[in-house]
């Protein structure tokens, strides 16, 4: 199989602009080379006033991080439920199992392929009538597009119990006109070098309550109190983003709606590419709210298209183009063996027929042509022909 890293066709790649390595220099000029300095002062302030509507914030190593500061914010412990939706990443479910916590999986809705909040609001009804409400909900904003918030925040408010929005694959996605993650108590957005803005690595938490950001603050920096000596009464993490991770962020940041505006239109030229062909199609595009399109995905009916998802996959790779398939649902890992499952078939559905193709907002329009002719090629070429 060919696999020459330069002609290679990869699922998402760091899209650079040109202020980053300006950026980066002055941290290293000013050697602020660590988790202090005016990088990181400057990406919490502009991502803040850009995107949260002036909510404070504090940059982190990760999306994890920012998701495992953010459950402990809202108190969760050993013993204790927070719902998640099953089709996720593995990312948005680890920080509930590091805090000793029961990860609740519920299914998705078609409309989004996020969050279902009516089965949402059966099972926390139920939990919250027999005395045990999960400690917190925790909703995904996935491929860029938002889950439907208005009843999910409602049945927060009617319950007491918290929202904590993982938006790591929603940078640039609006619900009703406003960037995701400042709806819920909490908000984690992730910069790893495959979503649609990078720092390499990185994270970012904000939340309603400035003392929050404060608390997650400190407890990133080990929980180090202020003072010469290392004297220290909290349990802390080694979470502070770098100076100069936050001055490729500082860069990015400039470029954001152009990334946005280049994902959308590659998603919808797949679209267009595909519309003659029977048995493929774009992923849902709700209604509430601009989906970025992070990655593109498209739906496979194998009968219709004569090819499985596995097989468009196997085609693509051979013509050195990378692929994959939709999140696996948190229900089916065999790490989550046992965990309280509440439906599942639109999640197994999606995971069954979904195909992330190529979408680097870099992509030439000359790539994605050969990615579309890949695709084009692959139909009628599985085991079940052509009809
Ligand atoms: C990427 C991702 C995370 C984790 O973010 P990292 O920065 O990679 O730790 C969490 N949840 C979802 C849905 C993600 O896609």
């Amino acid at each position: 199989m060919p696999q020459d890293h330069a002609s290679r066709i990869y699922l998402s790649v760091p899209h650079m602009g040109d202020l980053e390595q300006r950026y980066v220099r002055e941290a290293f000029e000013s050697n602020w080379l660590s988790s202090v300095g005016p990088n990181l002062d400057a990406f919490e302030r502009d991502f803040s006033a850009e995107l949260l509507g002036g909510q404070r914030s504090v940059a982190l190593t990760s999306g994890t991080a920012g998701i495992h500061l953010g459950l402990r914010l809202l108190g969760v412990g050993p013993g204790d439920e927070v719902i998640s939706p099953t089709l996720t990443f593995i990312g948005s479910v680890n920080p509930i199992r590091y805090l000793g916590a029961k990860p609740v999986f519920i299914d998705s809705e078609r409309s989004s392929w996020n969050i279902d909040p009516v089965l949402l609001r059966e099972v926390v009804l139920e939990k919250v009538k027999n005395g045990k409400p999960p400690k917190a909900i925790m909703v995904v904003h996935l491929y860029g597009q938002s889950a439907d918030l208005d009843p999910i925040l409602a049945l927060g408010k009617e319950t007491g119990i918290p929202i904590i929005e993982d938006a790591a694959e929603a940078v640039g996605t609006l619900y009703k006109g406003k960037q995701v993650g400042v709806f819920g108590e909490i908000g984690v957005f992730s910069f790893n070098g495959n979503k649609i803005i990078t720092t390499t690595g990185g994270g970012l938490l904000t939340a309603h309550d400035p003392a929050r950001v404060e608390k997650a603050r400190y407890w990133s920096t080990q929980a180090r109190e202020p003072g010469a000596a290392y004297h220290h009464v909290d349990l802390g993490y080694n979470y502070r983003l770098s100076n100069v991770l936050a001055g490729i962020g500082r860069g990015q940041l400039a470029v954001l709606a152009d990334r946005v505006e280049a994902r959308r239109r590659i998603a919808f030229r797949y679209r267009d590419a595909f519309a003659d062909l029977p048995g493929i199609e774009l992923m849902p595009q709700a209604s509430f709210g601009l989906h970025t399109n992070w990655l593109s995905v498209v739906v496979i009916d194998e009968t219709k298209f004569g090819a499985t998802r596995d097989q468009i996959i196997a085609r693509l790779a051979e013509e050195n183009i990378e692929a994959r398939p939709v999140w696996k649902p948190m229900h089916l890992q065999p790490f989550n063996a046992g965990c309280e499952t509440h439906g599942g078939a639109v999640a197994e559905e999606a995971f069954a027929r979904g195909v992330c193709l190529p979408s680097s907002s870099s992509l030439t329009a000359v790539q994605q042509d050969k990615v579309i002719a890949a695709v084009r090629a692959s139909a009628f070429t599985g085991a079940l022909g052509r009809p």
